[in-house]
């Protein structure tokens, strides 16, 4: 899934962007308001993870509202110093889907974020198609029940069709969902990615699970045809 963190504090920004990124997430950070902004207006994320208190330009909260003004809906769980209870109930009445307080163990923040990932995505049983199934809590995967081992990248991509099933989706949302900023759009990674994975997925398998639509992107069936 694709993640912004917003955090101006550079360690903590660190650790998120990696502690996330161990959990095959796409992470993109921003450190200020306006960067921050910049980014949801041109990807669409997956969960936010904002800070309260930014030094430059709007801080947390206000960028919460103009998001929730202008229709975005993605889940954004609210990082703050401040433990008062007002602040708490005043981040949740702008559109705050959960909040933390630091200091917070990473354990914790990670449970949340998973919780609100899961919002995201269609119930539990969607992430399974045909004899390939995927535990968003364990993040394991099972191929005709028996437990394969995938790269973060090749695991995101499963995830996200997944999220998809019997959709196609196009090469542009699947960099979209699955990788950060960093990602050269016109490097061949994708088809690479997808191919390896449909060996595991198909190899060896008269019936077809994961197709290409030619012209139009890749498309997950929920059931082998
Ligand atoms: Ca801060």
């Amino acid at each position: 899934m694709r993640i912004l963190v917003v955090e101006d504090e550079t360690v903590l920004a660190d650790s998120l962007v990696d502690l996330l990124g161990r959990e095959s997430h796409a992470v993109d950070l921003a450190t200020d308001g306006e960067q921050a902004d910049e980014l949801v207006a041109g990807n669409d994320y997956d969960l936010v993870i904002l800070d309260w208190t930014l030094p430059r330009g709007p801080s947390g909260l206000e960028l919460l509202r103009q998001w929730r003004a202008s229709g975005l809906s993605m889940p954004v769980l609210m990082l703050t110093a401040r433990a008062a209870l007002e602040d708490r109930v005043g981040g949740l009445d702008e559109g705050a889907d959960d909040y933390l307080v630091k200091p917070f163990a990473n354990e914790e923040l990670l449970a949340r974020a998973r919780s609100l990932l899961r919002r995201r995505e269609r119930p539990i049983s969607a992430l399974i198609a045909d004899d390939v199934e995927l535990d968003p809590r364990s993040r394991t995967v099972k191929i005709r029940g028996e437990v394969i081992e995938l790269p973060p990248k090749e695991l995101g991509i499963l995830e996200y069709l997944l999220s998809r099933l019997d959709e196609t989706v196009s090469r542009t949302e699947l960099v979209e969902h699955v990788w950060d900023d960093s990602f050269d759009a016109m490097s061949n990674v994708v088809d690479v990615m997808v191919y390896r994975l449909r060996k595991k997925i198909d190899g060896g398998q008269k019936r077809k699970l994961l197709t290409t639509v030619k012209g139009q992107g890749y498309r997950l069936l929920s059931r082998r045809a």
